[in-house]
């Protein structure tokens, strides 16, 4: 069966081999299995559900919340030839009329429908009239209603296993969290499926983050020095950061669009269509874009203020560098964004409960702003996902920062947590420290203990800061429950003074950077980079205008046609024939039959021009 696959994966999709487990997850489905995916952005989870529902006799039904989406998500597999269609509210009575016709007469392979849709009595009539091969539900943490992307519809898609057992489905999601993965299985009844877990790392991601200052300012040297005429994606916190930030932008000859919850939808659409369709726009935005943006050339996420926590980071920061090519995610926060977002939190419906988990997650994120350390190690061990060597792609890896021995402060700090017996808080642990007469001190008599009263030369916000480095940096371990600071294996070694423990110095002055390419120095490298010379870059510069030229003229996204790291491999190897031009990763049979002779002639007329 897998020889199916494979031959699928390269005849249709064009590419040569499979990618981490994609093989595995297939085979499993196409052998009767549910399955939970867990993959990074941009790892590769639409081929997990495409290829086994064109194996398997009857139409994929992938459940998705895009609706925005769904029309490009169409036409990107029908550029490969695979006969596909979606069923939403943009669609009126005759147009979803034949959609379902041929859904029930099979003559299509997959069908993408929006959860709203999928509840209807009819249409679950109609898919037990239909033969379905396989249930995909995209953007499975839309269950979890701690998340930020929560959809009630969600909630109701047990029914798919009480309605049709025996069908498989595969739950896909880059949310890395343990809670939210739980959620899934519950929610989804799931018990029985196998998890396909991935690394979470995207290498082709250099972070950045800085205090801010001149925000506005540095952001457009950064998009000048560094990605010139190049998509990304700026946020904003407010609506009116974002007007004012496009409009800035566009003065100084940037072109950016926004787009915020404040707007009409007609513009809203307009926007977003612009961006994904055309090559070279920023657009600036509050959290409500982004979800499944699956434009895969967007070379930059800029945050100019800080997110809420390290699971919106990631997620956000996610949408650059899908197609593997070199991109950054670069962020500047200040004091004033934690005020704003401890205001928020205070002011929000939720329960205590609810509130205390925010907290903790502000604190995680604004450590992570200030670490000494690599960025990506930090993340990574937020998900679970742990790694000890330096990534060489980070702020921090590649210009060390300043730093201030706080050796002697943080044994202090880790030896009142041992002598108070590793179960109390941190607002307690300050207390103290400061030699505090509080009631509780006195009465369990910490008053008593030899860090009694020893931190009176640090204030409590700088105890506090000190503290939150020890738990980012796993040092120091939070108990979930009940707050309580325990010590890890990570603290003997400063406690006996055989390592030396430092924070960042907290500079105001933005440090000159000079541009380091992720090539060369670096050790972690984007998978598919190609260092394109000066001839091949003329060449892929030629190709890329035609693309887009081609793409306007189709109405259809740029990259649908090929994307860039397809245009990157075609201007490096130059392809002059049909055979080449196949072996070329992206260049499925149905594309070249669409396109092979346009780009082989394209690529002679750029060599033509350059000699
Ligand atoms: P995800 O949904 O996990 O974010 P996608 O399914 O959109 O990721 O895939 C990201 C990009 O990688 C797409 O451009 C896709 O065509 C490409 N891709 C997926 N699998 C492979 C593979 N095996 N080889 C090469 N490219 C792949
Ligand atoms: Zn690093």
């Amino acid at each position: 069966m897998i020889d199916q696959a494979t031959k699928i994966l390269n005849e249709t999709f064009g590419y040569p081999t499979f990618r981490g487990e994609q093989e595995t997850i297939i085979n499993h489905l196409i052998n009767d299995g549910d399955a939970l995916v867990l993959m990074p952005t941009g790892g590769g989870k639409s081929l997990c559900y495409q290829i086994p529902a064109i194996i398997r006799d009857g139409v994929g039904i992938i459940i998705s919340p895009l609706i925005a989406l769904m029309q490009d998500q169409v036409e990107a597999v029908r550029e490969n030839g695979i006969n596909a269609e979606f069923l939403n509210s943009s669609l009126n009575s005759d147009e979803a009329w034949e959609v379902e016709n041929k859904l029930i007469d099979g003559s299509i392979d997959l069908l993408y429908i929006a959860p709203e849709r999928l509840f209807h009595e009819y249409t679950i009539d109609l898919l037990k009239k239909s033969k379905i091969s396989i249930f995909a539900i995209d953007e499975a943490h839309c269950v979890s209603r701690w998340g930020h992307d929560f959809r009630p519809d969600y909630m109701k898609l047990s029914l798919l296993h009480e309605e049709f057992p025996d069908i498989p489905r595969i739950a896909c999601t880059a949310t890395a969290d343990q809670k939210t993965r739980e959620e899934i299985i519950t929610q989804l009844k799931l018990d029985n499926a196998k998890s396909f877990i991935s690394g979470f790392d995207r290498p082709n991601i250099r972070y950045q983050v800085r205090p801010k200052k001149d925000a506005k300012k540095e952001l457009l040297n950064f998009i000048t020095t560094e990605y010139p005429d190049k998509s990304g994606i700026v946020y904003c916190l407010s609506r009116k950061n974002v007007e004012e930030t496009a409009s800035w932008l566009n003065e100084k000859n940037i072109p950016a669009l926004p787009y915020h919850a404040g707007m009409n939808n007609e513009e809203r659409k307009n926007n977003q269509n612009r961006f994904l369709r055309e090559d070279g726009i920023i657009i600036v935005a509050t959290i409500a874009f982004g979800m499944g943006i699956d434009k895969p050339d967007v070379r930059f996420v800029a945050h100019l203020n800080l997110p809420k926590s390290i699971e919106a980071y990631y997620q956000e920061t996610g949408r650059a560098g899908r197609d593997g090519l070199p991109s950054t995610a670069w962020m500047m926060y200040g004091m004033q964004d934690v005020v704003l977002l401890r205001n928020f939190i205070e002011s929000s419906d939720g329960d205590e409960e609810h509130k205390r988990i925010e907290r903790q997650k502000l604190e995680a994120i604004l450590a992570f702003c200030e670490v000494t350390t690599c960025r990506r190690e930090v993340l990574l061990n937020y998900f679970g996902d742990y790694q000890e060597e330096k990534c060489n792609n980070c702020d921090t890896c590649l210009f060390p920062v300043e730093q201030i021995d706080q050796t002697v402060n943080a044994q202090k700090a880790l030896s009142c947590i041992f002598r108070t017996g590793q179960r109390f808080g941190v607002n307690y642990l300050i207390d103290v420290l400061a030699g505090s007469e509080n009631e509780r001190i006195l009465r369990l008599g910490h008053n008593h203990v030899s860090t009694y009263g020893i931190g009176k030369d640090l204030t409590k916000v700088e105890w506090r800061n000190l503290y939150r480095q020890l738990v980012i940096t796993g040092i120091v371990n939070v108990d979930p429950e009940f707050n309580g600071l325990s010590l890890t294996p990570k603290a003997n070694p400063i406690l006996k003074g055989e390592e030396k423990f430092f924070l960042r110095k907290q500079t105001t002055k933005a440090k000159k950077e000079k541009k380091v390419k992720a090539s060369g120095t670096t050790k972690r490298r984007a998978k598919e980079e190609l260092n394109l010379d000066s001839d091949a870059t003329t060449i892929f510069e030629h190709i890329r205008a035609c693309r887009n030229e081609l793409a306007e003229k189709k109405n259809i996204p740029a990259y649908v046609i090929f994307s860039n790291a397809t245009l990157t491999y075609m201007a490096e190897k130059k392809p002059g024939n049909k055979e080449e031009m196949l072996a070329i990763s992206g260049v499925g049979q149905v594309k070249f039959k669409k396109y092979g002779k346009i780009f082989i002639n394209a690529i002679q007329e750029a060599i033509g021009n350059i000699s």
